[in-house]
């Protein structure tokens, strides 16, 4: 019973990323040909078949993909993302013949291409093996289309650490990294649209800010810190439209006098009183606006204007290892 209700499971998720490819069923039946033997071998040959010639997939981030017989994965899901990936990556694409609980088949979509793939769930229960790879070499000529493997659920597994390290990574960049990996890029609305909900997992939904604020109070007790002018400007917006509370809203913040900041403030309770609540709710007054900036850190900017800078002039390289990244932007 068990192995059925996975089954279900498992050919609800198939059809979710297939659901592009019809299956066709054309009648291969994995245990029939000779290929398939080592299945029947008895355990300890199969055993010692497995010491000898396996090998766990070690996940690489850069360079060629390659799956052989005898890969060792860690489950089923593994497998099916390394397949996914270095489909994709060769340009051409699958229909899964038969997954279930304990074997995995699949062909080239191209019906005139023999090359097929075979893997198995281990004795242990857990890790997956690729059994064979029936012409490696694929008979057909690969896609000439856009690969429909190609999802925003895998761009968003793929790309997931260069969001992480990057959380503003602009689709273009997103794009560099897909085409450099895989050879293959997206359209902007799809990345935008994969990046936010990658930052929802990344995040666990939780206010980024929020986070980063305890990380400074706890690393940087001493050390005080300001709002982005800008991104405060868009919340201000966002709870008080209008260009009139807009241009009160930059008056107060970019305010170098007590006076102008003054008049400032009294127009905004006058416009609307809760506003005025709002930007006391922001707590300390040195942290957006200029006249209570701290005179000893000898800089008056009130957006991150420059931080986005650096970071587009970084681009795809920040997500890199540190020593990559310097290599990137050496020619700075
Ligand atoms: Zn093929």
């Amino acid at each position: 019973m068990e192995d059925e209700s996975d089954d279900v499971d498992d050919n609800n998720t198939e059809q979710a990323d297939y659901d592009f490819i019809p299956v066709v069923h054309d009648n291969f039946d994995p245990y029939a040909g000779p290929i398939w033997e080592d299945e029947c071998d008895d355990i300890e040959n199969y055993m010692a078949k497995l010491y000898k010639n396996g090998e766990i997939y070690k996940d690489q981030e850069f360079g060629k993909i390659e799956i052989r017989p005898w890969q060792i994965y860690t489950d089923k899901q593994h497998l099916r993302d390394v397949v996914r990936d270095y489909c994709i990556q060769s340009g051409f694409s699958i229909v899964v013949e038969k997954a279930n609980n304990q074997i995995y088949t699949a062909r080239c979509s191209d019906e005139t291409c023999f090359w097929r793939l075979h893997a198995s769930r281990l004795p242990d229960g857990v890790t997956w093996a690729i059994k064979s790879i029936q012409n490696a070499e694929h008979t057909c000529l690969g896609l000439q289309t856009k690969n429909p493997m190609v999802s925003a659920k895998w761009a968003q597994r793929v790309l997931l650490e260069d969001i992480r390290a990057h959380n503003d990574i602009p689709a273009k960049a997103l794009n560099k990294s897909l085409w450099g990996r895989y050879g293959v890029q997206m359209t902007k609305s799809t990345l935008y649209r994969m990046k936010s909900k990658a930052l929802v997992e990344i995040h666990g939904g939780m206010m980024c800010l929020t986070s980063i604020e305890k990380a400074c109070k706890d690393l940087w007790p001493e050390v005080d810190r300001r709002y982005c002018c800008k991104h405060l400007s868009v919340n201000f917006k966002q709870a008080f439209p209008g260009p009139k509370m807009w241009q009160l809203f930059w008056l107060a913040a970019s305010a170098t006098s007590p006076f102008v900041f003054q008049k400032a403030m009294k127009q905004i309770d006058k416009a609307k009183p809760s506003a005025r609540v709002w930007l006391a709710n922001l707590g300390e007054q040195s942290r957006w606006t200029k006249h209570k900036f701290d005179p000893l850190i000898k800089c008056d900017v009130n957006n991150t204007n420059f931080v986005e800078s650096f970071n587009a002039t970084l681009g795809i390289d920040r997500a890199r290892p540190v020593t990559t990244l310097l290599e990137g932007i050496n020619p700075f």
